[in-house]
């Protein structure tokens, strides 16, 4: 473990930090935990975890985020990808091009184009898969110190999107407090994978369903995901399926543009009849959204352009919306169904 305090030149709004280029997994994490537990929080983030750094250097030159030190994990052994039967093992420092570009993803659309369809390629060469499910949301107002009302940033004290614009934000998992969505594209991928996350934890190690990681904005919008502290992503397991997948991803601009709606979709027909399916739901929850009312509708059932409609309407049912985001529960209704269609290749 090597640390030196580092002061950004020319920037002295932005606080001292202490970089340390950590070693080894345990020793990592304890600096984490141990900070956390001297102040006696939950999710700090005076000591946090640093990769690619893509998100957290972002929100830092914005003044959003300062933190005290920096644990640079990008040197730890987590970097591999490994293959056994139906499984897909990850490593969390695996970037987003070698995952993208691994034998056993290029014929798996639903991860390779969730990858491929993010970001840029200069960014998919730095940011790591475990940064990327963990990785902040883009609304412009908690990226904004200016902006005074944000519960994610401050609790209690607002939301300016929801009077402000809103196009990009979510409709599923929020409510008046936080319309934050979740910008991921390959965790919405992992959800419909049924992929896990290995963690190493003050409390050893354990396995998180990706549907369990992140935390719904209208459950509370200050925190994102249900890690403690200290607890560092070390693999992503994803089962390899057998049937077909693809993601769709609609945005404003065809490159570099996160998704207004996006859907993963993993299924297979036999004789006619949907045995198995799986949805993701990028670009309007506040979480990577597994549409499992969607599923129920779809499985064991034959697979028709009828049932599919009926599926997505009932996964948008209750969509949260204000004037900003009104556009939405038609757009991922018809993403869906598009998904759906093309993946079954069910036409009527
Ligand atoms: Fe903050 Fe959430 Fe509102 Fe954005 S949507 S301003 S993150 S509370």
């Amino acid at each position: 473990m090597r640390s030196c305090p580092l002061a950004p030149p020319g920037r002295p709004d932005v606080r001292d930090f202490t970089y340390v280029l950590a070693d080894d997994v345990a020793s990592a994490g304890s600096l984490v935990h141990n900070d956390a537990v001297a102040r006696a929080v939950q999710t700090p983030d005076d000591v946090a975890y640093v990769a690619g750094g893509t998100t957290q250097y972002d929100l830092m030159r914005d003044g959003v985020w300062s933190p005290g030190t920096l644990v640079d994990i990008s040197r730890l052994p987590l970097a591999d990808i490994e293959v056994s039967d139906d499984l897909l093992v990850v490593g969390a420092a695996v970037t987003m091009a070698d995952l993208a570009r691994h034998p056993s993803v290029v014929d798996l659309d639903v991860l390779r184009d969730s990858l491929l369809l993010a970001a840029s390629p200069q960014l998919r060469t730095m940011a790591t898969v475990g940064g990327n499910v963990l990785q902040r949301t883009r609304c412009r107002y908690f990226r904004d110190p200016t902006v005074t009302q944000c519960n994610k940033r401050v609790p209690g004290s607002g939301c300016a999107a929801v009077e402000g614009t809103a196009r990009t934000h979510a409709v599923l998992g929020v409510d008046a407090g936080c319309i934050a969505v979740h910008a991921s594209d390959l965790a919405v991928a992992l959800v419909a994978l049924d992929a896990r996350v290995r963690t190493h934890g003050p409390h050893g190690g354990r396995t998180i369903s990706v549907t369990q990681l992140h935390v719904r904005a209208d459950e509370d919008p200050a925190r994102d995901n249900t890690l403690v502290a200290g607890e560092l992503i070390t693999h992503l397991e994803i089962p390899l399926p057998d049937a077909r997948s693809g993601y769709l991803k609609v945005r404003d601009r065809a490159s570099y543009e996160f998704a207004l709606t996006s859907a993963a979709v993993v299924a297979r027909v036999e004789d006619g009849v949907l045995a198995h399916v799986a949805i993701g739901l990028g670009g309007v929850g506040s979480v990577p959204w597994r549409a499992t009312r969607a599923e129920e509708v779809l499985r064991g059932q034959r697979a028709s352009l009828a049932l599919f409609e009926e599926a997505a309407a009932a996964e948008l049912a209750d969509a949260f919306t204000v004037p900003g985001t009104a556009f939405k529960p038609e757009l991922a209704r018809r993403t869906l169904v598009r998904q759906l269609r093309d993946v079954t290749e069910v036409t009527a």
